[in-house]
């Protein structure tokens, strides 16, 4: 990930958004619908649309992957993931899911979650509404036609949540997911620091009554068999760390419950 792209990003982090923004307006609805407060599908915002971040169930964890498929270190993580029995979310760059048909089979066989992290990775940001129709579509019927199933969830390249980008992503049936545990792990530092990293994050939303989506990289939007090694052995120690006291969650079990809200 380009770093230019990502700082800019970060001014305006989804985290920014979800905290200051969103947990008030949440909050607001949730009183208003006498006391039916979800925080996981924010709600009512103009601007923004409904975004899935995480919802507030301390101790819940959902892992996501993003810019995979990678046939080097995709299949290692999945046996990392089988040995504790954790599920997760991939969001996968649809023309690698083209290339590697078997292995995006693969990951739903062994019973995680994909979702659509568009065509080729293009900062959707900065293109016009047809360009983004056609990388979120284009993407969805690469990997419903690997998997015969509809994909339900988006995640935009670079976190770009332009209400375009939204609308576009909803009209295709999928829910946007962002995420409040992230670190640098594509600049491949070292396993421990990116752990920790998340660690501190992972227990800072915990203190605030917060469930955390986490973010690491399978996967390289640059290189399709980009060395992920620290980011999978981050992986496992987090899931070392918490499996005896948190639980790790499937999206699925998050957004069922929070239909209705969505709906408000
Ligand atoms: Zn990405």
């Amino acid at each position: 990930m380009p770093s230019s792209l990502h700082t800019k990003d970060r001014m305006i982090s989804p985290l920014a958004i979800g905290i200051s923004t969103g947990l008030g307006t949440t909050a607001a609805l949730g009183l208003a619908a006498g006391g039916f407060a979800y925080a996981s599908l924010w709600p009512g915002s103009q601007l923004f649309g409904s975004t899935l971040i995480a919802p507030p169930r301390p101790g819940e964890l959902a892992l996501s992957f993003d810019d995979g498929p990678n046939p080097a270190f995709t299949p290692r993580l999945l046996e990392i993931l089988a040995r504790r029995d954790v599920h997760a979310t991939f969001f996968l760059v649809g023309s690698y899911a083209q290339a590697q048909p078997a292995l995006v089979r693969q990951i739903v066989a062994a019973g995680h979650q994909i979702g659509n992290h568009s065509w080729s990775h293009l900062n959707l940001a900065l293109a016009s509404a047809s360009r983004i129709d056609e990388q979120l579509s284009r993407s969805s019927q690469a990997l419903e036609q690997i998997t015969g199933e509809p994909v339900r969830y988006f995640r935009p390249p670079f976190g770009a949540r332009r209400p375009e980008v939204l609308r576009a992503a909803r009209r295709l049936g999928m829910i946007p997911v962002l995420w409040n545990a992230m670190t640098s792990d594509w600049k491949n530092p070292s396993a421990d620091s990116i752990a920790q990293r998340l660690m501190r994050k992972i227990d800072r939303l915990e203190r605030h009554g917060r469930a955390a989506t986490i973010v690491l990289h399978d996967g390289n939007h640059l290189d399709p068999v980009a060395n992920r090694a620290p980011s999978l052995a981050a992986a496992a120690q987090l899931i070392a760390r918490y499996t005896q006291t948190h639980q790790f969650v499937s999206l699925d079990s998050w957004t069922r419950h929070s239909a209705q809200a969505n709906e408000v």
